[in-house]
């Protein structure tokens, strides 16, 4: 048998998440697959939801032409456009929609020689501050390409800092100052990440841009959420699990792993399982982190070293070698493990590598 370590893609779990997704926000949806698909597999992915999907969003050219060559001819949205002029002519060719985020991009358009008009997605900075243009510069930009023979259709974006946090006036005042910057301007409208369908109904508009909710992860904040709004809806796509490949119990007083950072304070019987940060299990996850063996849940104890991690094995007399051990999926949520390790769930998910990946795909 080969190392236990596997990534589990249930491929079903992606669909139902995606058709959630567009029937909660309304109008269109474009997955978003960037990085990989979040670590799950673009491509796979892709294909999963190639019939439903209005589109799919990636983050460079290179990632959309790893789905071009696999045949995916829906639209697919590069999320900071181009980073350089010379990146045109493939857009053109591979037939890509493009964010257009800053003044240099706007010009590079506007002095291109095309064949055929581009679809450009025009982002404002509505308050976070990272890309796009300010509200002042917004309509401008607009009316320049929209009247530009390069241009094909407009559609008007923005993106929020703090929409996982359902306590916070930021993502109000985000969309009044996007509202006032494109009042009277005819053209389809972008504003919602997953935290904004799921959290923030005045964000709804003509398409939405899901992301980590596709992969099963709720991102609203738990301690803002009075009731569950749509958590348990979502399904995990991921199970990432292994095995147990070694045993011992260890006296009061004994030390476990790298560093000696655990010492047992009673008899225990400790389960090795194979999986460690070399998988993207975080390192930083402390002792108490949940993982569930055989279905039971139990704890993470001690240091998570690069192929290994320890747990606690000791009120699970069942539990022997072999045993199958989730490290987050159905049981263990990944939102709980990135709390845990002082993260989110997006980089956890991100990280998944060298495991074997496994797709799953139920409904066919
Ligand atoms: C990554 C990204 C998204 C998806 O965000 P989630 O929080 O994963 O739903 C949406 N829009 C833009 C511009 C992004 O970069």
């Amino acid at each position: 048998m080969s190392r236990p370590a596997v990534a589990n893609i249930r491929l079903d779990a992606f669909r139902h998440n995606y058709t959630l997704a567009k029937k909660l926000h309304g109008g269109r949806a474009l997955a978003v697959i960037k990085a990989n698909a979040y670590g799950h597999g673009a491509v796979q992915c892709a294909r999963a939801i190639e019939d439903q999907a209005d589109g799919f969003a990636v983050a460079s050219i290179e990632e959309a032409l790893v789905l071009r060559e696999a045949g995916i001819a829906s639209p697919i949205l590069l999320l900071e456009g181009f980073f350089e002029d010379a990146e045109i002519p493939e857009i053109e060719d591979s037939n890509l929609w493009i964010v257009v985020h800053h003044s240099w991009q706007v010009q590079a358009i506007l002095a291109a020689r095309l064949s055929r008009p581009l679809t450009v997605w025009l982002k404002m900075d509505s308050g976070m501050h990272r890309v796009g243009l300010a509200p002042d510069e917004y309509r401008l930009a607009y009316e320049n390409l929209k009247r530009h023979p390069n241009v094909a259709q407009i559609v008007l974006m923005s993106h929020f800092a703090c929409a996982d946090e359902l306590v916070s006036m930021h993502p109000l005042q985000q969309i009044k100052t996007f509202r006032a910057a494109t009042t009277g301007i005819d053209a389809p409208v972008s504003l919602s990440n997953s935290a904004g369908i799921l959290g923030w109904p005045s964000s709804h508009a003509d398409w939405s841009r899901p992301g980590i909710m596709l992969y099963g992860a709720d991102p609203l904040l738990e301690k803002d959420k009075g009731s569950d709004v749509s958590g348990n809806l979502l399904r995990p796509v991921m199970q990432f699990a292994s095995a147990v490949i070694s045993l011992r119990t260890i006296p009061k007083g004994e030390p476990v792993g790298y560093g000696c950072a655990f010492v047992a304070e009673r008899p225990i019987r400790v389960g090795v399982v194979a999986c460690g940060y070399a998988d993207g299990y975080p390192r930083v996850a402390p002792t108490g982190t949940p993982v569930a063996v055989d279905g039971k849940l139990t704890r993470l104890i001690g240091r998570v070293s690069m192929d290994m991690l320890t747990v606690d094995l000791t009120d699970l007399p069942d539990a022997n070698l072999g045993s199958r051990v989730e490290l987050w999926g159905d049981q263990v949520q990944v939102n709980e493990v990135a709390s845990r390790a002082g993260t989110i769930a997006y980089e956890l998910l991100c990280n998944v590598k060298r495991a074997r990946f496994q797709y799953s795909d139920t409904s066919q």
